[in-house]
């Protein structure tokens, strides 16, 4: 059965809504979006789907009580987008234009139309800045055990971080690796006690306190670490195969440098009113990832593309006139 509502506008006319990014928060303001029956485009990124693509098993999303793998919730949510209408594009916007209505979105040589643009881009993984790491990326250093955890089977890896994130890289590592230590700067974790203690238990897991890796060494592939304990200052260099860095994100907001108000932390200020998702241009919306530092997870994603969404429809149904229009 067809149940497109929203339909794809005529040529050179504006869409009525276009999200950028293509995580949870996006994919959610598209399903409330089209479903007002608003002509939505999403442009997505080459890579789509945001970091849950790149996680196993979430356990905490509400309604899987035996957990959904990441990809698979990310295809469900776009399915479900689609099926009210929703166009994809696989592809990376390149420029906005936001001075005026419509505003234009470039992707490359191609523009688009919008009267209202709804910020999903989320944030990507931060490096350690420390020599060899950028080197070997690809080679020994990763930031995603889901994807590359099976290349160190019966290997011994570090992780670095204490967050959840670290947490879940050790965990998903210890079925591969035949030792995984986490390397931590301070003496406790800022990881929720489930995920803590998830690891505390496994016996496969070693935990270095105070620590911090100041180098990482090889030429074609990592060999070993170095690792300064910023307590005493003493350093060591000890071999690992692996390293996974799981220090947190950086919000992708770049295309709204000097365009968008932004926070000290780079995420869009939301200039919460009538419309709870405003940004500080009138008709432009913010929700996931890029939005809040703080809580990051799927479900306050979905919740705040929500209000995103909704947010653009009441914004096209009040319309106010665009300026010089
Ligand atoms: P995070 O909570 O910001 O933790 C980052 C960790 O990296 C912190 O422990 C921090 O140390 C450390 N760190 C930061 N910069 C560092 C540096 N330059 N050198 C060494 N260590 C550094 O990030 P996250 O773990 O990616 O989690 C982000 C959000 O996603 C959180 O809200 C988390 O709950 C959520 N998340 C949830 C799940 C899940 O529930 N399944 C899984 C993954 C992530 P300090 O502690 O000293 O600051």
């Amino acid at each position: 059965m067809d149940e497109t509502i929203a339909k794809i506008p005529a040529q050179g006319e504006p869409w009525d809504v276009i999200i950028l990014g293509s995580g949870p928060a996006a994919l959610t303001a598209a399903i409330y979006t089209t479903r007002g029956s608003a002509s939505t485009l999403i442009i997505g990124g080459e890579k789509w789907g945001g970091q849950l693509m790149l996680t196993s098993t979430v356990d905490n999303f509400p309604g899987f009580p035996e957990g959904v793998q990441g990809p698979d919730l990310m295809m469900a949510m776009r399915k479900q987008a689609e099926r009210f209408g929703a166009e994809f594009l696989e592809k990376n916007a390149t420029e906005v234009e936001i001075s005026k209505r419509p505003f234009t979105v470039s992707v490359g040589t191609e523009k688009y139309l919008a009267k209202a643009l709804i910020v999903a881009t989320g944030a990507q993984t931060l490096w350690l800045d420390a020599p060899g790491i950028k080197e070997l990326i690809g080679r020994g250093v990763s930031s995603c055990a889901p994807c590359d955890a099976p290349f160190f089977r019966d290997k011994k890896v570090a992780v670095v971080g204490g967050g959840d994130s670290a947490m879940e890289e050790a965990f998903v590592l210890t079925k591969y690796a035949s030792g995984v230590t986490i390397i931590h700067r301070r003496d406790a974790f800022r990881a929720s006690a489930a995920m803590q203690q998830k690891v505390l238990n496994n016996p496969k897991i070693k935990i270095m306190w105070n620590s911090e890796v100041t180098e990482a060494k090889g030429t074609d592939k990592l060999t070993s670490l170095v690792i300064k304990n910023n307590k005493d200052g003493s350093t060591a260099e000890l071999p690992f195969d692996g390293l996974f860095v799981a220090i947190g994100h950086k919000p992708l907001s770049d295309l709204f440098k000097g365009k968008l108000t932004l926070e000290d932390n780079g995420c869009i200020k939301n200039f919460y009113d009538k419309y709870h998702s405003a940004t500080s241009v009138a008709g432009v919306f913010v929700s996931g990832d890029v939005l809040d530092a703080q809580y990051k997870q799927a479900a306050t994603s979905v919740g705040t593309g929500c209000i995103a969404g909704m947010d653009a429809i009441k914004f096209l149904e009040e319309s106010p006139p665009a300026p010089g229009s």
